[in-house]
């Protein structure tokens, strides 16, 4: 694992040392692939990827024709042990099909088993989404949580943005076109005051970033459905005082899948109030 990468007109010819090499691809824009991660690519015995037709037109691409190894982390413990014992005395570099590896992609429980079994692990680092959107959004990016995809159901997304609503740092998220009309009606409902950034297709054609309060968002795609790839971002709470009449909206939102108590717990949690006021003032408003 001591390889270094040799200058860009001396490629060396050395096979490389026995392990796994986690390999960053493009997300979209194929000249985002690293010198480091070519090179890993053309010496290393074998790949192991999510789908074997994505990763060989990348390979293809790059005039390379290796072994492909199809892995997910729900293959079973056989398979994934197949790998690892490859990786004993070969090196086998994991792609998935676009960004880094293990990052809301297959990889965790491969680098998990080589590591138990003492098997050397390195990364040839490169893009990532959740990195991309952070840095072209505009919103703060000291501190942010990155939570991977919002929950595609009604109960769990409104439950898991309301339970990360209160984090002081920038929340991100990964979502398609097809769902980001409902989670913005979410967190318009629940964070009507905060700032948020839709990043699609990054690196690519279409790239584009739209940023504003969620009220405005939902009214942009709603006249422009968004297609393609999105990272979605959410601000960090800010000064903003919330009123009492959209508390009153929130309870009743709230009340509407819940039961009272749930209801003011979860309204406590997105915004920070006090519980048991909460829970007085939903009980009123279900008597109402
Ligand atoms: N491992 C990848 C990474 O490091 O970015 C992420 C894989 S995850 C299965 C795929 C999701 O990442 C997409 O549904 C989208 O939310 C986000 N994504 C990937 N490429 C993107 C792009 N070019 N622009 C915006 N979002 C992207």
């Amino acid at each position: 694992m001591s390889d270094i990468i040799p200058p860009p007109n001396s490629p060396s010819d050395q096979l490389l040392d026995a392990g796994l090499y986690i390999v960053a691809t493009p997300i979209g824009n194929l000249g985002d692939i690293t010198l480091r991660a070519v090179d890993v690519l053309r010496r290393c015995d074998a790949v192991a990827c999510e789908d074997t037709r994505v990763t060989g037109k990348l390979l293809k691409y790059l005039g390379l024709s290796k072994r492909l190894i199809r892995y997910n982390d729900h293959a079973d413990s056989r398979q994934r042990g197949q790998i690892v014992d490859l990786a004993r005395g070969s090196a086998v570099a994991l792609v998935s099909d676009a960004g880094t590896p293990l990052i809301n992609d297959p990889g965790y429980r491969l680098v998990k088993d080589m590591r138990v079994e003492g098997i050397p692990v390195t990364t040839a680092p490169g893009v990532s989404a959740v990195i991309a959107g952070l840095t072209l959004a505009g919103l703060p990016n000291d501190r942010f949580l990155f939570a991977g995809f919002v929950p595609s159901k009604d109960k769990a997304r409104r439950e898991a943005l309301s339970e990360l609503a209160q984090i002081d740092a920038t929340l991100v998220f990964y979502e398609t076109g097809p769902r980001l009309g409902k989670t913005l009606a979410v967190i318009e409902a629940l964070l009507p005051d905060r700032e948020v950034a839709v990043a699609r297709e990054l690196t690519k054609l279409h790239e584009e970033v739209q940023r504003g309060l969620p009220s405005g968002l939902m009214a942009w795609f709603d006249a422009h459905p968004p297609k393609g790839e999105i990272v979605l971002l959410i601000a960090p709470p800010g000064e903003a005082e919330i009123s009492d009449d959209q508390i009153d909206e929130l309870l009743r939102d709230a009340l509407v899948t819940n039961k009272t108590s749930q209801a003011a717990a979860e309204v406590a949690r997105a915004t920070g109030r006090d519980r048991k006021a909460l829970y007085a003032r939903a009980m009123e408003l279900r008597s109402q």
